[in-house]
């Protein structure tokens, strides 16, 4: 017993069926003498249609402050309908949209970071014996105005407000049935975690495994939240994202992800001398561009190529902030790649074991694809690869470290 807070994604609540169906779930709960308070998502599908008729009216850059507003309106149809989903099974319940709990977030539209949440108001509605349904994703600045966390934010909405309510735990309630070694749409053998550290799931969640937005991952770990990621339909005890714990038996990976949401670009002909990374870069971070790999060749005759990976939606704006900082510095030539995908492999395990790069070179050699960049940390291997071969890649790592044979 004790008071959880549940979070339903975009399939849990993507009919009215369903809705009932989650209410249903509360209901269960509820019997058993547990508080709940929920934090749901718009219905899946909705946000994408929502953003699309955004950029229709607004081009492709259309106002931030309004897309924000616009993006909003999913979350609010969802509380509201599984309050009244609540309140027909005589189960009380208040739907509460960000603003009227407070809860606050910075300004940066479209990627706000959460900042304080009230939780005076919630804390009564829960002693009163209220399921309150708080719409995740959204947030509000500290003029009013209505921001959103991201996409896969409502997560993070959810992890947050455990948090703050100090609650017993964080269940992440969604299609699949908790974290698997690697996302089980592409790979049929893929194995759920009985648990993972919270470093595990912040590399994995980072570098692309949609199942938990990061910061979600950030806070959780922060706040010491227990999170459980698990499914809304099937029964099962799920995945728990625990602090690092010395029993746990260390897999050398214990996860892969991917990701196609990247995009490269090299700026050839660079010459090899002191600042020249900062001419490049620094423009970029000064559009708010973040980049995320970065290679530098060693030079040749005191000249050098530069390549770094950006978000795919940032490819153009990057491409063209490049054109006036080649000729600035007398750079050869600017070219780009928007379609390439990055495949990393992640485990604790790998802080103690040499060998793991190898057997992701020579798995990828075996099976012809080319690597791009490489990039590694104590706890991961990342590599970039030709989107075509992103699926065929996870696979074939999956296999090579025998992921789907080892016992939970
Ligand atoms: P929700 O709408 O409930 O937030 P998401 O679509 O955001 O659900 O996240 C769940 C999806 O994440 C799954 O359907 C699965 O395809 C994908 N996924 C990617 N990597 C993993 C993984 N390692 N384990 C489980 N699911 C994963
Ligand atoms: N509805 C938002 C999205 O689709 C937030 C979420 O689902 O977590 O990104
Ligand atoms: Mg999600």
């Amino acid at each position: 017993m004790g008071l959880i807070v549940q979070k339903y994604g975009g399939t849990s609540v993507g009919s009215t069926e369903r809705i009932a169906q989650v209410a249903e779930r509360i209901a269960g709960y509820l019997a058993k003498g547990h508080q709940v308070a929920a934090v749901v998502s718009a219905m899946s599908g909705e946000t994408n249609r929502l953003v699309a008729m955004g950029q229709e009216l607004g081009g492709e850059y259309p106002s931030r402050r309004e897309m924000d507003v616009l993006m909003a309106s999913g979350e609010q149809v969802t509380i509201a309908l599984l309050s009244t989903a609540l309140l027909r099974r005589g189960i009380s319940a208040k739907s509460f949209l960000a603003d009227q709990i407070a809860f606050r977030t910075d300004a940066a539209h479209g990627r706000a970071r959460i900042e304080h949440i009230d939780t005076q108001k919630l804390q009564t509605e829960l002693a009163n014996g209220v399921v309150p349904v708080v719409a995740g994703f959204q947030g509000v600045n500290e003029h009013g105005e209505i921001t959103t966390l991201g996409r896969g934010g409502s997560d993070t909405s959810a992890v947050a407000l455990a948090a703050a309510l100090e609650a017993d735990e964080c269940e992440i309630c969604t299609d699949v049935e908790g974290v698997y070694t690697t996302d089980p749409r592409i790979v049929e053998g893929a194995r759920r975690l009985q648990q993972i550290t919270f470093e595990e799931m912040l590399e994995l969640a980072s570098l692309g495994s949609k199942v938990l937005h990061p910061r979600s991952v950030e806070f959780a770990g922060r706040y010491r939240v227990p999170v459980r990621v698990m499914s809304t339909f099937a029964e099962g005890p799920g995945t728990l994202i625990t602090l690092e714990n010395d029993n746990m038996e260390q897999a050398i990976v214990s996860g892969i992800a991917h990701s196609t949401e990247d995009a490269k670009i090299t700026v050839s002909g660079v010459p090899d001398i002191p600042g020249i990374a900062s001419k490049i870069l620094g423009p970029v971070g000064g559009k708010n561009i973040e980049v995320d790999m970065i290679v530098q060749n060693t030079g040749v005759d005191g000249m050098t190529d530069f390549t770094f990976t950006v978000k795919r939606q940032d490819f153009q704006p990057t491409l063209s902030l490049l054109d006036d900082v080649a000729k600035d510095i007398g750079a050869r030539e600017v070219t780009g790649d928007n379609t390439i995908a990055k495949v990393s492999i992640v485990g604790v395990g790998m802080r103690s074991h040499a060998g793991v790069a190898t057997k992701v070179f020579d798995r990828l050699a075996s099976e012809n694809i080319n690597i791009q960049m490489i990039s590694t940390s104590e706890i991961k291997i990342s590599v970039v690869i030709a989107e075509r071969y992103v699926e065929l890649a996870v696979r074939a790592l999956h296999d090579v470290f025998e992921l789907d044979a080892q016992p939970d």
